[in-house]
């Protein structure tokens, strides 16, 4: 196992941020991990755990070790007739993962494809597009206390799942280290391609397949979502405020335009791209900071962008936000302090 000195993190960050960490190494197993946790020169650090980088935004260096699971083995733990279980290793690819499944038939995971990042990430903040969220498909996740370097596994209701929030991001944040996900996929999978932009996409197919579904999935993203290779960002940089049925009426009747989507009984998800965008943001750029010209909810960082400076303008956007309709967007988007 290499461990680096001094590693500069640009490369590994979407937002392209220009930071240093004192200390980087990537176990590939879970000896590994212990023994780094474990290591008298690295005891006493703050530790981050990274997968892909592409929901961190670094205010400034990192003072510390930087642990990226690279844990790449996928196993089948279990089938019948009409599931397979598969426990796959923290460090293995989202998208790989999501490909491995569909070109084998099995499903649950199409329609998130393309999502950037490791398969250690999608259960820290469930991740969810097109009418699709992780935690549908997880049975359970294996982790590693950072300060114990104890083992423990969690079904999948003690993950406490919710919309882009899990127990990882709550009372394990920055506790614990994922090595493995365990998956039950569909032999005989019912597709979802009720979201209006998937069921578009697919209408001039008579029945389509997972595979289908995977193409369009990743059509509608490429069309839609800036690359970060291009235009650097860290996708969605804020949730969708979540409101009682009777706020989200009112602020309706005022504004038509805007759209309700289903959450928990009771309760409205409003899109913040549109409350964004009704604020004036979308397309604006600050300094090396903007919101993109085509998505109000993604923040982009130009050359020479610093951290403090995005969370600064991110921090502008919530104001107006506030001001304009007293509600409170929550950022999806993980700040790392400098330490
Ligand atoms: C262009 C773009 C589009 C996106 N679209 C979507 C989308 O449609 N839906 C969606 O939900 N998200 C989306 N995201 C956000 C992002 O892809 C997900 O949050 C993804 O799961 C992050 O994975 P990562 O490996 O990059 O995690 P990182 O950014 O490296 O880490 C994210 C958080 O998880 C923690 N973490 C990472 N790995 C582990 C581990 N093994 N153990 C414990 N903690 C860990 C980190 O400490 C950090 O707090 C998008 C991002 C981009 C850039």
């Amino acid at each position: 196992m290499i461990i680096e000195k001094d590693k500069n993190l640009k490369g590994l960050n979407t937002l392209g941020l220009n930071i240093n960490t004192a200390w980087y190494s990537a176990p590939s197993s879970v000896d590994e991990i212990r023994w780094l946790l474990g290591n008298s020169q690295f005891r006493e650090l703050p530790v981050l755990i990274m997968g892909s980088g592409s929901n961190i935004l670094f205010t400034g260096d990192f003072d510390g070790l930087v642990i990226h699971p690279a844990l790449k083995e996928i196993t089948i733990t279990d089938s019948d007739s009409e599931s397979v279980t598969l426990r796959v290793g923290a460090g293995v690819d989202w998208d790989d993962f999501v490909a491995y499944c569909t070109d084998r038939g099995w499903g649950g995971v199409e329609n998130l494809s393309l999502i950037p990042g490791c398969v250690g990430a999608s259960p820290v903040q469930n991740i969810g597009a097109y009418g699709s969220e992780v935690k549908e498909t997880i049975v359970s996740v294996e982790y590693i206390d950072i300060s114990t370097r104890e083992g423990f596994t969690l079904t999948n209701s003690e993950c406490r799942f919710g919309y882009r929030d899990s127990i990882f991001k709550r009372e394990l944040r920055g506790a614990t280290i994922i090595t493995f996900v365990s998956f039950r996929l569909a032999l005989n999978p019912l597709l979802n391609f009720d979201y209006s932009d998937v069921a578009a996409k697919l209408s001039q197919i008579s029945n389509p397949s997972l595979h289908d579904v995977r193409e369009a999935i990743c059509s509608i993203r490429r069309a839609k979502l800036p690359d970060p290779e291009i235009v650097r960002n860290a996708g969605s940089f804020f949730k969708n405020p979540v409101v009682t049925e009777e706020r989200a009426m009112t602020l309706k009747e005022a504004n038509p335009t805007l759209k309700l989507f289903p959450a928990d009984p009771g309760y409205i998800k409003l899109p913040a791209a549109w409350l964004i965008e009704q604020c004036g943001f979308k397309g604006v750029r600050e300094g090396n900071t903007g919101v993109h010209q085509n998505q109000a909810l993604v923040i982009v960082a130009y050359k020479g962008a610093t951290g403090v400076e995005i969370l600064e303008f991110a921090k502008k956007i919530k104001r107006a936000v506030k001001t304009r309709f007293d509600i409170d967007i929550e950022m999806e988007v993980n700040v790392i302090a400098s330490s």
